[in-house]
C-alpha cells in the first residue's frame, strides 16, 4: 500500500478517550477522520468530522465507515474481531483482526508469550470442571481472571483455596478462565511500541505503572524509574511479541517485575494505552501520532523522551465530595502549577472509577516534577506520596 497522505480519512473503531486523543493527533496532521460508536455522545465521536452511532456489528454502519475512511484501526480490544475482518475486504485495517483477537482471549494470549520465548505468570486454563478440579494447589493463592472481556481489574478474583476457586469460577458463569498464581510484584511496567507495515520498529522507553484497586493510577518514566537491564529485557521482549504477531500498530505490553528481580509478561493492548499518555507531553511523538503513523503507512522515528515525567489518572472519584455531593475538581489551583498538562475526556458525567482524565506532569529533573506530582495529587485529593 502507499502512504495515505494528509487529507485523506482515518477511521477509527471505537469512541472512547483512546479514540478520542487518536483524532486529535490525525487532525493535527491534516486528517480527515471517521469515528463508529454506538454512543450519540462519544468522547471521539463529538471532535471527529464524521461519526456512524451504529453497533459495532451493524453492517450497514461498517459499510458507512469503510465508505468515508481510507483505512481504519482499532481504540479497544473489546471490539468484535468479524467487525475488522468485515471490513479489511473493503479498506486497509491494522492491527489486523486475528492479532486483535488474541490480544482479547487471555488463553490465546497467553500461548503467544510462549510460543515467543517470553515467561508469563505461572497459570492454568480452566474451561470445564475437570480442569478446575486438576489445578495445581501450587497456583493458590491466585487470581481467577475471566479469558474475556476483562479490563481495570474488572472480572478478576482473588482466591485462596480450593474452595475459594471453585466459586469464584461458578461466580463467573462457568465461562473460560485463567487461574494465575498471585505473585510477589516489585513493581509493574508497561512498553510501547509502534510496528509499520515494513517490519520497522520503534518504542518508548518502559514506564513504571502503580495500579490503584486494579486500576491504572501513575506512570513515572524518567532515568532512573527502573533498573536499566530490567528496561532493555522489556523492550526485547516487547519487540519478540510483535514480531511474532506480524503486528501493524501501536501495541502496549505490561509486565511484572517480581522481588528477585524476574522479568513476567502480563497481558498486552492492541492499541495506545493508558500508561503512554506521558508520550503527548514528554516526547517529540506521541503514541497517537504514531498510531496515526502506522495507520497511513508513513515512516517512523524513534521518538525521544525530552522531559522526565509523572501521569496521574483522573478517574471520576475527583468530583466527589466525602459527603456525596459532585464538585468539579480545584482546576484552577492545579492550573497555576508550573509543568502541569491537563488532559480531560469531554465525558458529561463523573461517576466513580470512570476515567475522565489525565493530568501530566513536565520537568527539568525528576524531583521537580515529584514534587509538582505531589502538590497536584494533595490539590485534587489523590493519596501522597505517590507511590509506595
Ligand atoms: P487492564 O486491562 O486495565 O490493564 P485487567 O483487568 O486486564 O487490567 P490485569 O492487568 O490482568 O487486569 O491485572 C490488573 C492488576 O492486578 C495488575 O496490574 C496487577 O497489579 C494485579 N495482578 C494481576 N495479576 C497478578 C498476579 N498474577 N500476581 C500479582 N498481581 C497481579
Ligand atoms: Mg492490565
Amino acid at each position: 500500500m502507499s502512504a495515505l497522505l494528509p487529507g485523506a480519512t482515518l477511521g477509527v473503531l471505537g469512541g472512547g478517550q483512546l479514540g478520542r486523543m487518536f483524532v486529535h493527533a490525525a487532525q493535527r496532521m491534516g486528517y480527515f477522520t471517521a469515528v463508529l460508536d454506538p454512543d450519540p455522545d462519544s468522547p471521539a465521536g463529538r471532535v471527529s468530522h464524521h461519526h456512524i452511532p451504529t453497533d459495532y456489528t451493524d453492517v450497514d454502519g461498517l459499510a458507512r465507515l469503510a465508505g468515508l475512511a481510507d483505512a481504519i484501526t482499532t481504540e479497544f480490544e473489546n471490539v468484535p474481531a468479524p467487525a475488522l475482518v468485515h471490513l479489511s475486504v473493503a479498506r486497509p485495517v491494522s492491527p489486523a483482526a486475528e492479532a486483535v483477537a488474541i490480544a482479547q482471549d487471555r488463553i490465546r494470549e497467553k500461548a503467544h508469550f510462549v510460543g515467543c520465548g517470553v515467561a508469563c505468570a505461572p497459570h492454568a486454563v480452566i474451561e470445564t470442571a475437570d480442569q478446575l478440579a486438576a489445578v495445581s494447589g501450587d497456583l493458590l493463592p491466585g487470581i481467577l481472571k475471566t479469558a474475556r472481556l476483562g479490563y481495570d481489574g474488572k472480572g478478576q478474583q482473588r482466591v485462596g483455596t480450593r474452595a475459594e476457586l471453585a466459586a469464584a469460577w461458578e461466580a463467573t458463569g462457568d465461562v473460560p478462565c485463567v487461574l494465575e498464581k498471585l505473585l510477589p510484584l516489585d513493581f509493574e511496567c508497561s512498553v510501547i511500541i509502534a510496528r509499520g507495515g515494513d517490519g520497522q520498529i520503534v518504542h518508548y522507553p518502559p514506564q513504571r505503572n502503580l495500579h490503584r484497586d486494579g486500576v491504572l493510577a501513575v506512570t513515572e518514566v524518567h532515568a532512573h524509574s527502573m533498573p536499566e537491564a530490567i528496561a532493555r529485557q522489556a523492550v526485547a521482549a516487547t519487540q519478540s511479541i510483535a514480531q511474532g504477531l506480524d503486528y501493524v500498530g501501536v501495541l502496549c505490553v505490561e509486565f511484572f517485575v517480581l522481588a528477585d528481580g524476574e522479568l513476567v509478561v502480563n497481558e498486552m493492548a492492541p492499541r495506545p494505552h493508558n500508561s503512554g499518555h506521558w508520550t503527548m507531553d514528554a516526547c517529540d511523538m506521541s503514541q497517537f501520532e504514531q498510531q496515526v503513523r502506522t495507520l497511513a503507512g508513513l515512516p517512523l522515528n524513534m521518538p525521544r523522551q525530552h522531559s522526565p515525567a509523572i501521569m496521574l489518572n483522573l478517574l471520576g472519584d475527583l468530583w466527589f465530595l466525602d459527603d456525596g455531593t459532585e464538585q468539579a475538581p480545584r482546576w484552577a489551583d492545579v492550573l497555576a502549577l508550573p509543568g502541569i498538562h491537563l488532559h480531560l475526556y469531554g465525558k458529561a458525567e463523573a461517576r466513580r472509577g470512570r476515567k475522565m482524565g489525565h493530568l501530566t506532569i513536565t520537568g527539568a529533573d525528576i524531583g521537580e516534577v515529584r514534587s509538582t506530582a505531589d502538590f497536584a495529587a494533595a490539590l485534587l485529593g489523590l493519596p501522597i506520596p505517590l507511590s509506595e
